[in-house]
């Protein structure tokens, strides 16, 4: 029976890979101030408006600065704080577990598996298998319901 469960979180993984083979989510910048780091992610461009502003008004410390290329690993998913746009990003526990809840939340509905973004999302969670003990049996769930949408 537990081997079935984990097949299901394989599973779920390979389908979420092909949906996500031509995808990559840009990587968050962060801003360096005087030698401090500011709070906040940006995408590029936004960082490089924030940047040019920064500059004209006076500040000549400054960086932009570019994450590593698997993003923060974070309690939710990362954004840009001007634009919103969703950047990459890995799940702490915490994230991992409010992520859960959140499509827990919407059991009835449909996961909209033809949005890359939200197979990203899905697969941001489903990685953390191994990891995450306290939150298998839910990420098995989330693994048959993503097989099942399929
Ligand atoms: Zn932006």
């Amino acid at each position: 029976m537990k081997e079935n469960k984990v097949n299901y979180v394989d599973a779920a993984l390979k389908i979420l890979e092909k949906k996500l083979e031509d995808f990559e989510l840009p990587t968050p910048y962060y801003m360096v101030v005087d030698g401090h780091d500011f709070e906040g992610d940006y995408c590029y461009d936004c960082g490089l408006k924030e940047y040019d502003k920064l500059r004209n008004e006076g500040n000549t410390d400054l960086a932009l600065r570019r994450e590593c290329s698997s993003g923060y690993i974070s309690d939710t998913p990362t954004h840009c704080q001007e634009c919103q746009k969703m950047l990459t990003y890995t799940l702490t526990e915490e994230g991992v577990k409010s992520e859960l809840n959140h499509f827990d939340y919407f059991n009835d509905h449909e996961l909209a598996l033809n949005s890359q973004h939200e197979c990203f999302a899905l697969r941001a969670i489903l990685n953390r298998y191994h990891e995450y003990e306290d939150s298998k049996e839910d990420m098995e769930k989330l693994a048959f319901r993503i097989v099942s949408s399929a």
